[in-house]
């Protein structure tokens, strides 16, 4: 089927990758066959303004690979910045005790609201260029996509059956677009969920909370309750009512204007039913600054708390990222949802367009460019995948060997050459653009280890 003229590129999903993928065609001029750039979003406009403390989306951090996806757009980086926080500093406590894991402070990762982000890269989109090069839709789900007509089907109130030569699925790890990939001969396709729920809760930020670092809490029933014989410092939560082996995750992550958005996490089977059944906004203030004595939660925090679902997030594996006919391709999260315990989703996503884009320049057939594309990505973004699932260890005992080697880096790495003594697989991966196919090959001892140590944990339960 010959390209169609005026078809140009469909990407579903306005998302950070189909936003990015947006500039950097649109900015390199692409064959006249891939314009007008049109794209789908399910939700509503990011550049509407919510009320303080409404924001529902959680933080991301934009580290090197980001960051490099975003600066190839001139000037765009500077926009998203003023919408951010620097930061270069981990802390994780336990109990009472606090460990800071500190990285390169000459290379901070920006934390940034995903809506904020959203809506900075439309606002960069739209003044940038005119309506016939493209088309932004809001409140428009793609309903589902046929490759033999190549057409895009749309729930939207203007828009319904759309031609395309080109289609991104951008449309996250809930896919939509992939839908029909998944129907093709040899796309070998794996989808888990992820084995934690979570909750976005924004108050304005303690001052014991330092605003240039996140603070990752991990809250046991021994430790809200009784260390030493006395309460932990921070969180007290009861966990009546919860299961008996229960763990919370607490991610706190400044935000601009002194706030600061906090992750709650829990896995299945220790659930917080007693905080989730709180329906009213002043019981749950009081929940909440009786158990965590520093958080102040205005009423509306409190509120949008209540009204918030619970959500669950999803790994998903495919083995190539673009169709049999070459005309469709899945980037970011829609190719490739991982755990977010490496903070590398929407980076990873970001180098995905980048990838994308310089194919779709440099290689006139387009099918020879998805195909260079999925070459590329598949490797790389199926070793995010698995650094991201087994950098950290689960199992208790093996705890110390990590921060043992984390704390020791900085010092010893001045002195031990890195075929002695690596850097860390956080600091590789978010400070440099080392290929994630190179950092698994570095640290291949330690992953192998974690990953059968994880699993042995992961079979004896939440508490190991
Ligand atoms: C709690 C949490 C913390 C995270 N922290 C980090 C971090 O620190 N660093 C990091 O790099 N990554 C992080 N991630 C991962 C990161 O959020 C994702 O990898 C990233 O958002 C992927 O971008 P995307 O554009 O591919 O997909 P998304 O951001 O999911 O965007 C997809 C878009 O498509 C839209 N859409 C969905 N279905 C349809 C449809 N049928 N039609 C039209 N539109 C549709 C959605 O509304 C959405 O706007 C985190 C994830 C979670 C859950």
């Amino acid at each position: 089927m010959a390209e169609v003229a005026g078809a140009g590129t469909v990407i579903v999903g306005a998302g950070p990758a189909g936003l990015l993928l947006a500039h950097l065609l649109l900015q390199a001029q692409p064959k006249p066959h891939l314009l007008p750039v049109r794209v789908f979003e399910a939700r509503n406009d990011p550049r509407t303004p919510l009320p303080q403390y409404k924001e529902r989306q959680y933080c991301v951090g934009l580290s090197a690979r980001g960051q490099d996806g975003i600066k190839r757009v001139p000037g765009l980086w500077e926009e998203v910045e003023k919408r951010g926080m620097p930061s270069s500093q981990f802390v994780l406590h336990s109990g009472k005790r606090a460990i800071a894991l500190k990285r390169n402070p000459g290379k901070p990762s920006l934390l940034i609201n995903q809506r904020a982000l959203a809506a900075t890269l439309v606002t960069e989109l739209v003044n940038r260029y005119p309506k016939d090069h493209l088309e932004v839709h809001f409140d428009t789900p793609c309903e589902r996509v046929d490759f033999k007509t190549r057409t895009a089907s749309f729930n939207g109130k203007s828009v319904d059956s759309v031609p395309y030569n080109l289609l991104v699925g951008a449309d996250g790890a809930r896919s939509a677009v992939r839908n029909e990939f998944i129907t093709q001969r040899g796309f070998d396709y794996q989808q888990t969920n992820m084995p934690y729920t979570f909750k976005v809760l924004y108050v304005p930020r303690p001052a014991e909370l330092s605003e240039e670092a996140v603070h990752a809490f991990r809250v046991t029933k021994e430790d809200a309750i009784e260390e030493n014989g006395k309460q932990s410092s921070w969180f007290k939560l009861p966990f009546s009512g919860t299961a008996e082996k229960t763990s919370l995750r607490f991610s706190c992550f400044p935000t601009p204007g002194n706030g600061m958005s906090v992750l709650i996490e829990w896995s299945p089977g220790t659930t917080p039913v007693e905080l989730l059944s709180i329906k009213s906004a002043e019981e749950l203030k009081a929940y909440m600054e009786k158990y965590m004595p520093p958080l102040k939660v205005p009423l509306e925090a409190a509120e949008a708390f209540i009204n918030q679902r619970p959500t669950s997030s999803m790994k998903v594996f495919c083995s190539r990222f673009h169709d049999a006919g070459g005309k469709a391709v899945l980037i970011g999260d829609a190719a490739h949802a991982m755990s977010n315990a490496l903070g590398q989703g929407c980076n990873s996503s970001l180098q995905d367009v980048v990838t994308l884009s310089q194919s779709l320049c440099e290689e006139d057939d387009l099918t020879k460019a998805l195909e260079r594309y999925t070459k590329k990505q598949t490797q790389e973004d199926h070793a995010a995948s698995y650094l991201s699932e087994f950098s950290f260890p689960q199992a208790k005992w093996v705890l110390p060997f990590f921060y043992l080697g984390n704390i020791a880096q900085p010092a010893l790495g001045k002195v031990l050459p890195p075929s002695i003594l690596a850097p860390p697989i956080q600091s590789l991966c978010s400070e440099t653009l080392t290929p994630y196919s190179e950092i698994v090959r570095i640290h291949k001892r330690w992953l192998s280890f974690v990953e059968i140590t994880n699993k042995m944990a992961a079979s004896k339960g939440p508490s190991s």
